[in-house]
């Protein structure tokens, strides 16, 4: 006898009400493209859960490869039977000398109530078969083994194993989001946590060629195939940001570069978000870090859009995030020495309270409306994506 199945619960999910549907039809199509390097998994969409049969394959890499799919809350590795008593009682006993213990415990589920024997009627026949054929005692409290009972009305699931997932909602249901990407350490990480709330990202990143380095490019393609494992096609989008910044150089005062830079940089993400049907931008800023993340240069710098701007990492430790970093692999990417347009032309003092009314007289100077028109027309379009998705 052998688990058949993976049980996939849901967990904040099931609080949706109406939107429950949706989001069930959404998570079975993200499992479905998360396993699809396994062959003849069958992903059965029920009402509660779904359920992965297994058909021969090991269930340790799948559960591995599920335990990473954002909505998942947890997982148990489940046998599936005929709810007559007898054979409840057999499965149970067989299924549960496998286990390694010396207590156990009992919890049954009844959700079909057409079945005629309630819950703690099925829990006392059970337990007696296996107190009367093992040496196994009862413990309520602290039981070395918990076995599960559901009693649904296309059968029984009996099951001892649960595993965590990492919770949050399906990749897809929160929209899509206009998502900032440098090359740096923060912004992979505030993607990765924007995806596990079901939000998809498109990145725009802005490139200064030749005074950032064209490895730039494979650097964050690097990072977007590591993010590829929660959303399996990133689109890319590359902006020619030389002329922009250039012409910042010449006209502003060097402590309000970084300022007008990122009002730029804020008003091509806004217009390009709005273009592609994006509601809202994203970006890796922390408050604090830099002269250009103060509370007083957010506000100087968000000026230039009425677009919600998220920031995901915006009140966590640096340490925090690399440990994120960490996780989901791309650190070492982040870390390479390739130089970003803003370490390259950040002035040695910078404004730490930039004034609007002077960032706006410095922009007055120039002609950026043309610029930026010009560099939406000449925008580079990348999708990375992971090689065996199904989207
Ligand atoms: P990161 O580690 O993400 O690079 P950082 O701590 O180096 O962040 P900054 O360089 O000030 O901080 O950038 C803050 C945020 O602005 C980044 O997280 C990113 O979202 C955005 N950003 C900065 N430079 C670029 C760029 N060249 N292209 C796109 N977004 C950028
Ligand atoms: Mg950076």
């Amino acid at each position: 006898m052998i688990y058949d199945h993976i049980m996939v619960r849901f967990g904040e999910l099931s609080t949706k009400g109406k939107n429950k549907k949706d989001f069930i039809r959404v998570l079975a199509r993200n499992i479905k493209n998360a396993l699809s390097e396994f062959s003849n998994l069958i992903i059965e969409t029920r009402f509660d859960h779904i359920y992965v049969v297994l058909n021969g394959n090991d269930p340790e890499p799948v559960i591995e490869v599920l335990q990473d799919v954002s909505g998942i809350h947890s997982l148990s590795l489940v046998y599936k039977t005929d709810p007559e008593i007898e054979n409840l009682k057999k499965v149970s006993l067989e299924l549960i000398k496998k286990e390694e213990g010396h207590t156990f415990k009992i919890k049954c589920k009844r959700a079909d109530k057409s079945y005629p024997i309630i819950s703690d009627e099925i829990i006392k026949h059970v337990a007696g078969n296996i107190l009367s054929n093992t040496s196994l005692k009862v413990d309520v409290h602290h039981p070395d083994i918990l076995l599960s009972i559901e009693i649904r009305q296309e059968g029984a699931y009996v099951f001892c194993k649960t595993y965590p997932a990492c919770g949050g909602y399906p990749l897809g249901v929160g929209g899509k989001i206009m998502h900032m990407l440098s090359g740096g350490i923060d912004s992979p990480v505030a993607a990765y946590l924007l995806m596990r709330r079901g939000i998809k990202i498109e990145c725009i990143h802005f490139a200064s060629p030749p005074y950032t380095n064209v490895g730039v490019i494979e650097k964050l393609k690097d990072l977007l195939s590591k993010l590829n494992k929660y959303q399996p096609e990133i689109r890319l989008n590359i902006i020619p940001f030389t002329k922009i910044q250039e012409e910042i150089y010449r006209v502003s005062d060097e402590s309000y570069a970084i300022t007008i830079m990122r009002r730029m940089m804020f008003r091509l993400a806004d217009r390009l978000a709005h273009r592609r049907g994006c509601p809202a931008i994203s970006s890796g800023e922390s408050v604090g870090q830099v002269a250009s993340q103060t509370l007083e240069s957010m506000f100087t710098i968000n000026e230039v859009t009425k677009l919600p701007v998220i920031r995901p990492v915006v009140a966590m430790d640096k340490v925090d995030i690399i440990e994120l970093a960490r996780k989901i692999d791309t650190f070492d990417i982040s870390i390479r020495p390739f130089e970003d347009c803003c370490t390259i032309f950040a002035p040695k003092n910078p404004k730490t309270k930039p004034s609007l009314s002077k960032a706006i007289e410095y922009e007055s100077k120039f002609d950026y409306e043309t610029l930026i028109n010009e560099a939406l027309d000449h925008v580079e379009v990348i999708y990375v994506k992971k090689e065996d998705s199904l989207l």
